[in-house]
């Protein structure tokens, strides 16, 4: 649906500044194209020597998550206001990691998309279905309680810098991918939903990412799939020759 891709790497819990820094610079000096956005999300302690080093090129850096409030008494957090300082254009919210290990809700997804859209940073929604749950004939039925929870309270207007990732819990980090066909089917709920909810524009504006054990073997046929927007890539993005494997066959 979007006219341009979208390669996003999502580090983890991996590299030391100095290894995010090499990292980041190996991506920006094998990049060969200036047609896909490429957006690298490192650690929050990575994110701004990283940014500063990528400063002459085009790759995008993003935050794996943000809090809610913009400031004040919440030790150990990072905001969204710190993380725009430090160069961020784009934050993940809600990863399913997120929602397995530290407890978020549909809830705090939506104050999250409220704080960044705040600070004038894009936001990246993740949702997805478990293997249970899927076996259970329940992916519409989650993704649609996800968006809908996460997406409660907003308008049309408000959504100009939304994305979405479908990521399949099962597909994550496991070598496992969903088939394009899945992928593709997903992603049209999803389109479609955004239709419904809000309008046409929203829907057809909103770049939806594929992520899941994405690799450079599988990437050309996820994202050659009408509704698949681009993907975002955990393992594979760890090194730049898979990373811009991916990017190559995008
Ligand atoms: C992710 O962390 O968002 C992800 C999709 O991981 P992986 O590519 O390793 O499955």
């Amino acid at each position: 649906m979007s006219a341009k891709i979208m390669v996003a790497g999502n580090w983890k819990l991996h590299n030391t500044v100095e290894e995010a820094i090499a990292l980041a610079g190996e991506i920006a000096s094998g990049l060969m194209r200036d047609d896909v956005d490429v957006l690298v999300c490192p650690g929050f302690l990575a994110l701004e020597p990283v940014a500063l080093s990528l400063s002459s090129s085009s790759v995008l850096v993003g935050g794996q998550n943000l809090y809610w409030q913009d400031s004040g008494a919440y030790t150990g957090e990072v905001s969204g206001p710190q993380l725009k300082a430090a160069g961020a254009s784009h934050v993940l919210i809600a990863h399913s990691e997120r929602r397995l290990y530290f407890g978020e809700s549909e809830k705090t997804a939506r104050l999250r998309l409220e704080a960044a859209l705040r600070a004038g940073i894009k936001p990246i929604l993740c949702v997805g279905e478990t293997q249970e749950e899927r076996e259970g004939g329940q992916t519409e039925g989650v993704l649609q309680s996800q968006l809908s929870g996460a997406l409660a309270g907003f308008e049309a207007g408000q959504l100009g810098d939304l994305l979405l990732a479908y990521e399949p819990v099962w597909a994550i980090g496991t070598g496992l991918t969903a088939t394009e066909e899945q992928a593709n089917q997903a992603h049209a709920f999803m389109r479609a939903w955004l239709e419904s909810r809000f309008d046409k524009t929203v829907a057809n504006s909103t770049r939806i990412l594929y992520g899941g054990s994405v690799k450079p073997a599988n990437a050309a046929g996820l994202i050659s799939q009408p509704e698949v927007d681009g993907v975002l890539v955990g393992g594979a993005s760890l090194s730049a020759q898979s990373f811009l494997g991916i990017i190559q066959a995008a």
